[in-house]
């Protein structure tokens, strides 16, 4: 069987996709369910059928891309990311996973081979956060890591609700129905750019992701009293933002003091009202992201900080409500999923580094109904989620052929 990718029209279906955007390129801002996300939907839809795959779209707006196999009842190998994009995103995050795994797919009909158990391409609705404020939205349904009663009650900015947001971009069906049973993924392999700059430095063209990080976050709204900067005098103040900026300080505190390097804490958002030069800060809203790999390390990080939120509330009489917004466990990879993807790397001679993915994925969901594993490919410095994000055609297409590799192995 000769496998081979091409490369130039993967490529030229990265670049064709990054220009259904909201922002001017190099930048890429895709929002879930904005109008330009749906352009890319149906952009994508085409491609996939056009490869003879059967498509469909659940009631959240995940959708699958299957190969049918010779054995078409039995579970499917399954594949894939997101091609939704932060605001002032790059080209590569999620879209790798997802135009790479249809190459792949595309590269195995042109070789010829025929699998026993179905291919299938997903690609989950809104992985990033930030129309609802919850990432992996799509993933988490799927694999009733969030429940339908709970998706309903998220509302975007603008007040609209989830089903509100769906309906009107024309996805139909009640999110009851997009929960899968265990059983219907023999595998599940996502293909990623690193996010991260471990396998430049190395010099390591793969990672194989032997485990992947819980991410909790938080949001963290303090409410101080508000006046005119001129005439409250210091004493009788009650300042939100300060109050707010011992609390960043002290979870900055809670994370680097468990001594672990893989505990992380970050605020990364930070919303002042009324936000004038001349009046006190009377409302501060913080979000709150902790990672760790140790599950009860992490928790214990996040009941640190609400006990700093408490201290902070007392000392400087000031209300300060903690909202969780999600908790989740980390996953470790399937042994057998990451043995297909190691023997398919020794196959090709490449060199692979076994590896903790940082970041979180849809992936980590797809582990709660399937055994998964991921594959990393180098990104420039490390960079996500800005618009000099980058991975070399090398790495794009080398990640892409030991996918297909590898789904001959899990397929077979
Ligand atoms: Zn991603």
């Amino acid at each position: 069987m000769n496998l081979e990718i091409d490369r130039g029209r993967l490529l030229s279906e990265i670049e064709n996709l990054a220009h259904i955007s909201d922002a001017e390129p190099p930048a890429v801002t895709r929002i879930v369910f904005t109008a330009t996300d749906l352009k890319a939907r149906e952009w994508l839809k085409a491609h996939c059928e056009e490869a003879g795959l059967r498509v469909r779209q659940d009631a959240i707006g995940n959708t699958f891309a299957r190969w049918t196999g010779s054995n078409p009842a039995a579970p499917a190998v399954g594949t894939g990311s997101h091609i939704d994009a932060i605001p002032n995103a790059g080209k590569y995050d999620g879209v790798v996973g997802v135009l790479g795994g249809l190459e792949a797919i595309r590269a195995l009909q042109r070789s010829g081979f025929r699998p026993k158990h179905s291919v299938e391409l997903l690609v989950f609705t809104s992985e990033e956060p930030t129309r609802f404020g919850i990432g992996c939205l799509g993933s988490r349904l799927l694999s009733g890591t969030l429940s339908p009663d709970d998706a309903r009650k998220l509302i975007d900015k603008n007040g609209a609700s989830v089903d509100n947001v769906r309906h009107q971009a024309g996805m139909s069906g009640d999110l009851d129905s997009v929960k899968l049973p265990p059983g219907c993924y023999k595998a599940f392999v996502e293909l990623h750019i690193e996010q991260g700059p471990v396998l430049e430095r190395r010099a390591i063209p793969l990672g194989v992701v032997t485990k992947i990080a819980a991410p909790a976050s938080a949001r963290i709204t303090i409410e101080g009293q508000g006046g005119h900067a001129g005439g409250v005098l210091m004493p009788g103040r009650h300042d939100a933002l300060c109050a707010a900026a011992e609390v960043i300080l002290s979870i900055e505190n809670a994370a680097r003091s468990t001594g672990a390097a893989d505990t992380v804490a970050t605020v990364g958002m930070c919303d002042v009202f009324p936000g004038a030069v001349n009046s006190i800060p009377s409302r501060v809203r913080l979000s709150l992201d902790a990672r760790d790999t140790d599950l009860a390390r992490r928790d214990a990080v996040m009941q640190a900080i609400e006990n700093v939120c408490r201290e902070t509330s007392v000392k400087r009489q000031v209300q300060v409500q903690t909202e969780l917004l999600n908790a989740d466990s980390p996953a470790d990879s399937a042994a057998e999923v990451v043995e297909a993807l190691s023997r398919s790397c020794e196959k090709h001679q490449l060199n692979f580094l076994p590896m903790v993915s940082r970041a979180y994925h849809d992936s980590l969901f797809m582990s709660r109904i399937a055994p998964v594993a991921m594959l990393f490919i180098p990104c420039h410095n490390g960079y996500s989620h800005r618009p000099d994000e980058y991975a070399s055609p090398e790495d794009i297409a080398r990640g892409t052929l030991i996918l297909a590799e590898t789904f001959t192995a899990l397929s077979a």
